[in-house]
């Protein structure tokens, strides 16, 4: 007899779990015990559902380091009773969120699905309970057996996305991700259907689950503009405890040729600091080198982000100084595609 798929539902806090107090017209959250009773629906769902919620849950915008790593462990602590997890958060830094989660797992052969929603469960056209019964069918989706994903993904309306290639894209419609430079790896509509082509496969050598908790945030994101000043970009890198730099550039990797800009970047990665080029643009790539205005930065050893987006550079980033790479291999690495997070050259 083959045994009931188990699915754990983690709330972490966000819109999707609120409801309106009819009588103050404000937001609050609500106890998640109470799921069941606003959406009935999912008892139709062919699988077994356990929930459990943050202590407090919180807006996204107050995710932080611990947070994530609260979250790691119970994915964790839970990872052999169960045969997928959804996670619900926040829009806001959702995209932050997952792509973290898809660096510090490694050896992933579940589906953790994050989701959320732009409108209250509590409200009449939320768009809360399509996002998270299909989630939860994602996660519950098998092939002979197996997990049909085995990755971090988030899905909202309709779309499944790579969790680490996606960004948030607007504060009020219901489509409110893109993933700009990787197609959606599934789409729901009458049916529900998966790009297997584009999914990533389990290591075949049942290799261990790794989860990985050091995470060092003694980062910056820089992004650069016309006008950008000399005592702005110094004071930014003189930071003693900076061990990396987000420099968000323009179009396809450019940035200021002039030589008080080059010479703080120089000395910045002379220092031992990291620093990657990533675009400002939310779709492509930076290629760098293919403007005279790229050029610079290439030669002075810059970390080339390529197509990835800013979140989860941030998010790589903070993963591989938390793992301590040592300064040889640390651009080699950041330039290799880990989680399917960049493409291939
Ligand atoms: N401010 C909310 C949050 O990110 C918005 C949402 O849930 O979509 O937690």
């Amino acid at each position: 007899m083959t045994k009931m798929t188990k699915i754990l539902l983690i709330y972490t806090g966000g819109t999707i779990g609120m409801v309106k107090d009819f009588k103050t017209g404000t937001l609050k959250t609500f106890n998640f015990d109470k799921l069941l009773k606003h959406i009935p629906e999912i008892n139709h769902i062919n699988c077994l559902i356990e929930s459990i919620s943050f202590e407090e849950p919180i807006d996204s915008s107050n995710m932080n380091i611990s947070n994530w790593v609260l979250l790691a462990e119970l994915i964790e602590n839970n990872y052999n009773n169960f045969d997928g997890f959804v996670v619900l958060h926040g829009s806001d830094t959702m995209s932050y969120t997952a792509s973290a989660i898809s660096f510090m797992f490694e050896n992933l052969t579940k589906p953790i699905i994050f989701t959320g929603s732009q409108l209250p469960i509590g409200d009449l056209r939320t768009d809360a309970k399509e996002n998270l019964i299909t989630s939860i069918q994602i996660a519950s989706s098998k092939e002979q057996d197996k997990p049909v994903i085995s990755e971090v993904c988030l899905y909202f309306e309709y779309k499944l996305y790579r969790a680490n290639r996606t960004t948030k894209i607007n504060a009020e419609h219901f489509e409110a991700f893109d993933s700009l430079n990787f197609p959606p790896l599934g789409e729901s509509g009458v049916h529900l259907k998966f790009s297997k082509q584009l999914l990533l496969q389990p290591n075949i050598y049942n290799k261990r689950l790794k989860v990985r908790k050091k995470l060092d945030n003694n980062i910056v994101v820089l992004k650069i503009f016309p006008g950008i000043t000399n005592e702005v970009v110094e004071t930014i890198v003189s930071i003693n405890s900076l061990k990396g730099v987000i420099i968000e550039t323009y179009g396809a990797g450019n940035a200021p040729t002039e030589a008080w800009f080059v010479n703080l970047l120089k000395k910045t990665i002379e220092r031992g600091v990291h620093v990657v080029n990533v675009t400002q643009c939310i779709g492509g790539s930076v290629i760098l080198g293919h403007y005279e205005t790229s050029e610079h930065l290439k030669k002075i050893g810059i970390i080339n982000g390529k197509d990835i987006t800013t979140e989860s550079a941030l998010a790589k980033l903070m993963y591989l100084l938390g793992e301590k790479i040592p300064k040889s291999e640390f651009k080699t690495i950041f330039e290799t595609p880990l989680r399917g997070e960049m493409s291939e050259d």
